[in-house]
């Protein structure tokens, strides 16, 4: 500590570089350090956001952030058959979908403070470097660059008043795009005097043909990580099986982790179980333990969040019943880009305690003709977000099926432009209906880009990201799902909307727009009276990025209840009337 007050005035002069934003003390923040080593796709924002879940419950004020590898400044870009969804966040940031994973977990809405990338934080160094902030020095890796990242993190402590700061840093250690951040986070724990507890996320292979589990990998995946001069704290060992005692001591001995630290991460049913797996292997409070933070403990606040969430992932465990929910599109062979939709099924399973599985619907070369049969062995269907035309036929093929056989449906942003292009076709016999982001020559362009509506906003001609207010109009579904609120909060990412020209007509021959912009003519919900079909509903925003387990998003748990009654009818036909 001595060395960080020593250095604040003079940070430019000597080789301590390392700015402090105003307000940070260092030492009073603790910080926990998540790496994978071994290969990707280990599960490290579950395991980080599961253990900070455990802190949080204990009335700690935790805080996660995420560092990414990648040059990209946000996520916007990114092809999500490539690196999962795009999460977008209430501040219109455009993340990884671990930010989705925190969101959920910790039950806590989080901001653009919550996630790096290394663009970001090599374009705010070029920046000051042609302010002439860095006064003649030559800026290097080390100090500066790793100086901007501890910046990062100790801005995000200042900033959350967090008791213990959570980073998970993305990729595999070996990887050349994190190897600041690992580095970055060695300095931070030494000039604060080892307020960082480091995690390691390993693999535990077992070849079947040798039928055992195999240490190796994992003992020499950690060893990289402590070439970096990192001695992990904990050891979380992902493996498809529970990770045996012998593999257990293997690693604890060559990596200086008591046995107790060292966790098998082995599959699960559901992450939602893992807070439990954890709380019995007493990690949170080892975790507690080292980062000294037993004073702060709340144990009765600890005992109650332990109940309530038993009580939820008893519901995710022993779901006697199941219902089957088609999802359409583009992306169908990874589930990773419909993350949050998936998580929000199961959020409203639970609350229906039943479980809701799913099934994925090729659109791609669906008609009129074909829509029956693909979804004929489902309950209900949502059709999801999407963008361009690929399979956008093949959508409205099944929109019309599930309106015209009182199908449970649910549209979410690409869907409920669909939905309007449907009806508008179907019902309203506007044979030209159509979405200049599909077709820009249409006779009826119902679905448009319109800039002016967006300046509004200030949000100029692009994408309206982030959250926005609903207004929902008492006596609808709408109203009746969000419980006679009269204004509701959902996140947004699109850049075409309902051309507010057509709405008289629409709303003629039968469709309700029940949610709407509080000042403008933007549609933001959609939906059928009751009388006419059970539940047909679809909103412009992405209601699953805000379901969260216990407090499961509304739309979801609409559209389970109605397919679980559907289901019900079907297994138990009512009797027909007897014809003489
Ligand atoms: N492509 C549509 C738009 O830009 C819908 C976007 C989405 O589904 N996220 O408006």
């Amino acid at each position: 500590m001595d060395l960080l007050r020593s250095v604040k005035d003079r940070s430019d002069e000597t080789e301590f570089y390392t700015p402090l934003p105003d307000g940070y003390r260092p030492g009073s923040v603790k910080y926990v350090a998540v790496f994978g080593t071994v290969m990707s796709g280990l599960g490290k924002g579950i395991f980080s956001s599961s253990l900070a879940k455990l802190l949080k419950d204990k009335g700690l004020r935790v805080s996660p952030i995420k560092l990414e590898g990648y040059l990209n400044v946000d996520s916007g870009t990114l092809n999500p058959y490539r690196h999962g969804e795009v999460f977008v966040l209430d501040d219109g940031m455009e993340t990884d979908m671990d930010l989705g994973t925190y969101e959920r977990m910790l039950d806590q809405d989080l901001t653009r403070a919550n996630f790096a990338t290394s663009g970001q934080i090599f374009s705010s160094i070029l920046h000051k470097e042609r302010a002439g902030s860095y006064l003649g020095r030559d800026v290097q890796m080390i100090p500066h660059v790793t100086g901007e990242v501890k910046l990062r993190l100790r801005e995000l402590a200042v900033r959350s008043q967090a008791d213990v700061v959570f980073v998970e840093v993305g990729g595999t250690v070996g990887d050349i795009e994190n190897m600041f951040y690992i580095e970055a986070l060695r300095e931070l724990n030494y000039e604060e005097g080892g307020t960082v507890a480091f995690v390691a996320l390993t693999y535990i292979l077992a070849p079947p043909a040798l039928g055992e589990q195999k240490s190796k990998a994992a003992q020499l995946g950690v060893k990289r990580l402590m070439e970096h001069g990192i001695q992990p704290a904990i050891i979380a060992c992902r493996a498809e099986q529970p990770v045996v005692d012998k593999v257990r001591q293997k690693i604890s001995v060559y990596t200086n982790v008591p046995l107790r630290r060292v966790f098998s991460m082995h599959d699960l049913p559901s992450i939602y179980l893992l807070p439990e797996a954890m709380r019995e292997a007493q990690l949170d409070s080892e975790m507690v333990q080292l980062l000294n933070l037993g004073g702060k403990v709340n144990s009765a606040m600890d005992a109650r969040a332990a109940i309530q969430w038993e009580r939820f992932s008893s519901r995710i465990r022993q779901a006697s019943r199941s219902v089957a929910i088609g999802i359409t599109g583009k992306y169908t062979a990874l589930r990773d880009s419909y993350a949050s939709i998936i998580k929000a099924l199961e959020h409203a399973g639970a609350a229906n305690d039943c479980r809701v599985d799913v099934h994925w619907i090729d659109t791609t070369d669906l008609t009129d003709d074909t829509a029956a049969a693909a979804m004929a062995d489902v309950d209900g269907v949502i059709v999801p977000g999407g963008f361009g035309v690929r399979g956008t036929a093949g959508k409205i093929a099944c929109i019309r099926h599930a309106r015209e056989n009182k199908m449970p449906f649910l549209g979410i942003c690409l869907g409920f432009q669909m939905a309007v292009l449907e009806f508008a076709r179907n019902v309203c016999g506007l044979a030209g209906a159509d979405s200049t982001e599909l077709n820009p020559e249409c006779e009826h362009p119902v679905v448009d880009i319109l800039p002016e509506q967006k300046k509004i906003e200030g949000l100029g001609g692009n994408m309206r990201l982030g959250g926005q207010d609903i207004d929902v109009t008492p006596g609808t579904l709408a109203a009746e799902l969000f419980k006679n609120a009269k204004r509701v909060r959902m996140r947004f990412r699109h850049r075409y909307e309902v051309d507010p020209k057509y709405v008289p007509q629409l709303e003629q021959a039968g469709l309700v727009f029940s949610g709407r912009h509080p000042v403008h003519p933007i549609m933001q919900i959609l939906e059928l009276p009751r009388d006419v079909h059970p539940y047909f509903v679809g909103t412009q925003a992405h209601p699953c990025l805000t379901s969260r387990p216990l407090r499961p998003q509304p739309m979801f748990v609409g559209l389970v209840a109605e397919a679980l009654k559907r289901r019900a009818a079907q297994d138990n036909p009512k009797p027909q009337p007897q014809t003489v």
